[in-house]
């Protein structure tokens, strides 16, 4: 589904440059479950953040679903994504002004999608999540675990093929990050394609693969 093909990338700190990515070529078919694994700072977050087309500065090849990203501008692929690809965080990012059913629906606004067909997805990710109840809450008045739930469910209202998640059970406990990750496992098999960034083992081995990245090469974990 996506190929990645010698990508390189450099961070420029004054006037020296350091590298975060050297030639990392990955291919990930439709469907795949893949961990990411690998120390503080070895360019995890900078790979996911080049795959979710949050950066511009990159070299190498990038494929999806067959077509060339890297042939395209940076603001027409960041439109490609916004329907193909959900994103989740370690400290899930959700609006604070925002309730939780606000949260849920921005991205599908930010997407064009029509008003009352967005009520119905909104609708359906909050009885998917169990978040019915929560709907009016605000994410300050929810524990961290429901908080990556909303944003679980925010990400995958636009029903992407591809969901980044970068350490999503990093910030919970462990009763919670359980919970995230059978919520990965069940969209995995309802057909979303993942890649997570987790340091836990036993969350890593949840996917069909797991890759280790050291000093911005990625591997195949031994
Ligand atoms: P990881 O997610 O594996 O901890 P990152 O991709 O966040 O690694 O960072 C990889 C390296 O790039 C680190 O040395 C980090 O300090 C550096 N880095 C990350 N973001 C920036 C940035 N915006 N500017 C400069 N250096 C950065
Ligand atoms: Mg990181």
């Amino acid at each position: 589904m996506l190929s990645l093909k010698r990508i390189n990338k450099r961070y420029r700190i004054g006037a020296s440059e350091q590298p975060v990515l050297n030639d990392v070529s990955f291919e990930l078919a439709e469907g795949e479950f893949v961990s990411i694994m690998g120390p503080s700072g070895s360019g995890k977050s900078s790979l996911l953040a080049v795959l979710g087309l949050l950066h511009a500065d990159w070299q190498g090849e990038y494929h999806f679903a067959g077509v060339a990203l890297h042939a395209m501008k940076d603001a027409q692929r960041k439109e490609f994504a916004r329907s193909r690809i959900g994103l989740v965080f370690q400290h899930y990012h959700l609006l604070d002004d925002l309730n939780v059913a606000e949260n849920i629906d921005l991205p599908l606004d930010y997407l064009g999608v029509a008003r009352n067909e967005r009520r119905v997805r909104v609708e359906e990710a909050l009885s998917r999540f169990g978040l019915l109840d929560k709907r009016a809450h605000y994410p300050r008045q929810l524990s961290g675990g429901q908080q990556q739930m909303v944003a679980v469910a925010r990400a995958v209202a636009t029903k992407p093929r591809l969901l980044l998640a970068d350490e999503p059970t990093g910030a919970l406990h462990s009763s919670q990050g359980e919970m995230i990750m059978d919520l990965l496992v069940d969209l995995n098999r309802a057909g979303t394609s993942i890649i997570q960034v987790t340091h836990n083992p036993d969350y890593a081995a949840r996917a069909g693969r797991v890759l280790q990245m050291r000093d911005g090469h990625l591997r195949t974990s031994i």
